[in-house]
């Protein structure tokens, strides 16, 4: 079985640390513009043609102890079509008593791009109303299931679920549905993968799509120029990102990364009842939290070779003061660390 050292010396290892890592910074790169559009939603700003704001009265109703989302799951009905699939928007009703509520949800869902079930989760917004802001209670109704009370903002937001949002809503015009899927399938093969291992050309296919995606960004003209232009930074440093040397830390995160994205899919496949899902995601949890372990007693390791070292080199000085209690030691010491760098640097 390769060991641990073998595997940060693995190429593809890297590969799959450095496109994790890029996916992970596409997301915050993602961060700004999506609050930045939803913000401008709320505040009526966006120049995009076709947008019915919300006004004064509605947003009230939405804002903090407004009646809009404290019910919101239970206001909102799928009706089902004959076949038992709602596909078309007309299959969303409001079925609460508020009429200013309801003028406000026919906007929401007119902001939809494919109103079919996949899209909307209400859910995600039902009594959100402590915590997060107004527009972010707003955008997450376009984040897939489970980015419910667990997402206050941004920052707990998945990239995934940027991805989605960023597909499923009309105020984002960006050319980019290729780049979003390829992303989206992109972000579960490296999650889900068993070994960790990214070919060169999939890396590359990788970090292609990332810039394609952050230009088309920059390039939005609905957004200020502050915003594309950090957007424009985040897409350089995830480009050097693709050259950069590969340290422990960043394979602990890499790691890091995946166990968490592990843990949401974990907790979506628990909503849909899905046991083959479930069962696969708790092995890969298993194998990817012992990974974690490993590379940390590794790291541990290595500092502990380091340490050896400063005290052989310190031992040194003490012997050229012609110390012989020191000379035997630094024999103990040099075997110890030879023996360690046996192990692993052989
Ligand atoms: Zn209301």
């Amino acid at each position: 079985m390769e060991n641990v050292k073998d595997k940060v010396k693995n190429e593809k290892y890297r590969n799959w640390v450095k496109s994790t890592l890029g996916i992970e910074q596409t997301g915050r790169a993602l961060y700004e513009y999506v609050e930045n559009k939803f913000s401008d939603y709320t505040h009526s700003k966006s120049t995009l043609a076709g947008v019915s704001f919300l006004d004064h009265t509605e947003l009230f109703h939405i804002r903090n102890g407004g009646c809009f989302l404290s019910n919101l799951s239970n206001n909102v009905k799928q009706l089902k079509s004959p076949n038992g699939k709602g596909t078309s928007k007309s299959k969303w009703q409001w079925t609460g008593s508020c009429q200013t509520c309801k003028t406000s949800f026919e906007k929401i869902l007119l902001l939809y791009e494919n109103p079919c079930r996949k899209d909307i989760c209400w859910e995600n917004s039902h009594k959100s109303v402590h915590s997060i802001t107004l527009e972010w209670a707003i955008a997450k109704m376009f984040m897939p299931p489970g980015n419910g009370s667990k997402n206050t903002g941004p920052k707990t937001t998945e990239p995934l679920a940027l991805f989605q949002l960023i597909r499923a809503c009309k105020l984002f015009k960006i050319d980019s549905v290729g780049q979003l899927e390829k992303l989206t399938e992109a972000r579960n093969n490296l999650f889900h993968s068993s070994d960790n291992h990214v070919d060169e050309k999939d890396m590359k296919d990788y970090f292609q799509y990332m810039d394609e995606l952050l230009k088309n960004v920059t390039e939005d003209k609905d957004v200020d120029q502050g915003t594309r232009d950090r957007v424009a930074k985040c897409n350089e440093k995830i480009e050097k990102l693709k050259h950069s040397e590969m340290t422990m830390a960043l394979f602990d995160d890499a790691l890091k990364l995946k166990r968490k994205a592990i843990f949401d899919d974990f907790e979506k496949s628990l909503s849909e009842n899905d046991p083959d899902a479930l069962k696969e995601l708790l092995e890969l949890a298993v194998k990817t939290v012992a990974e974690i372990q490993e590379l940390k007693k590794y790291a541990d390791e290595v500092k502990n070779i380091d340490s050896y070292k400063k005290e052989i080199d310190e031992l040194r000085l003490e012997i050229s003061k012609g110390d012989a209690y020191c000379s035997v030691l630094i024999i103990i010491l040099t075997i110890i660390v030879a023996s360690l760098f046996r192990i692993y640097f052989s």
